[in-house]
């Protein structure tokens, strides 16, 4: 479903990602490791096109991320191109990122009806049933004040799961939240896996790579050192550079 090849992000004279080559296949739960400052995060922005590649390709599906070929040339796709694949990727950041102003309810039910102008009534019951697989049924008509880190969290999966995505990208879904409420969002995702969704998530949590990941990928200085299963690169992993991070990180 992703196909990253050799792709390098530079800011300025600084290069972020150094020629990143990673496949995620339809229903594969995929996540990423590495210290602070490796990349992860302009990865996922990549592949959501917050920001622009500076060399290489990703695709989405069969379609090339921000580009498209006509006869042998590279034309930049139109924004009304570059939302409608967006549309197909969800994401969850760090911060919750809700609109403060509105009910879960209709955080959940706003890009529904904004982007893909299904009918309010419509999205709403939709946003209800999604609220109630995150465990938030009787919160709906809460804002999100009023509710606690990790249902802030859990309403903003359910949020991006109302645009029905074929992939959801988490940027260190949990890392914000006090540690009693870490569980209930790694639930929600165990689930969500569980369901079939392809996911890309970046976290430290290594307990839930271990037990939901199909492969982890371990990037260090803007390249991947080192993929495989949990086992592989969790337990035995063969570059010094994973031993360090796994020893910081436990
Ligand atoms: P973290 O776990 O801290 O989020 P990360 O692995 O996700 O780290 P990135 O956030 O992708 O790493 O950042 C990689 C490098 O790119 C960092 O050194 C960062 O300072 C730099 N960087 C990111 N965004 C920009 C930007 N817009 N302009 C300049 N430098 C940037």
């Amino acid at each position: 479903l992703v196909r990253s090849v050799n792709a390098i992000k530079s800011f300025g004279d600084t290069r972020v990602l150094d020629g990143i080559d990673l496949e995620v296949h339809p229903g594969e739960v995929v996540c990423l490791l590495g210290p602070s400052g490796s990349g992860k995060t302009t990865f996922l922005r990549l592949i959501n096109q917050m920001e622009t590649l500076t060399g290489g390709r990703i695709w989405v599906g069969d379609e090339l991320v921000g580009i498209v070929e006509r006869k042998g040339r590279l034309h930049r796709r139109t924004d009304a191109d570059i939302a409608r694949q967006r549309a197909r990727i969800g994401m969850v950041f760090q911060r919750f990122n809700l609109f403060p102003h509105m009910t879960a309810l209709d955080n959940v039910a706003e890009a529904p009806v904004q982007v893909k102008r299904i009918p309010r009534a419509r999205a709403r019951e939709s946003a209800l049933e999604l609220l109630a697989m995150v465990g938030l049924a009787e919160r709906a008509d809460f804002y999100p004040s009023q509710l606690s880190g990790g249902q802030q969290q859990r309403v903003a999966i359910a949020r991006a799961l109302a645009m029905e995505p074929e992939l959801m990208l988490f940027d260190e879904p949990t890392s914000a939240l006090d540690p009693e409420l870490v569980g209930e969002v790694l639930e929600v995702m165990r689930t969500l896996a569980a369901e079939g969704m392809t996911m890309i998530v970046v976290t430290h949590e290594i307990g839930f790579a271990r037990q939901v990941a199909d492969r982890v990928v371990f990037m260090d200085g803007g390249v991947v050192v080192e993929e495989g299963t949990p086992d592989q690169v969790l337990r035995h992993p063969r570059h010094e550079r994973t031993r360090a991070f796994l020893d910081r990180v436990r």
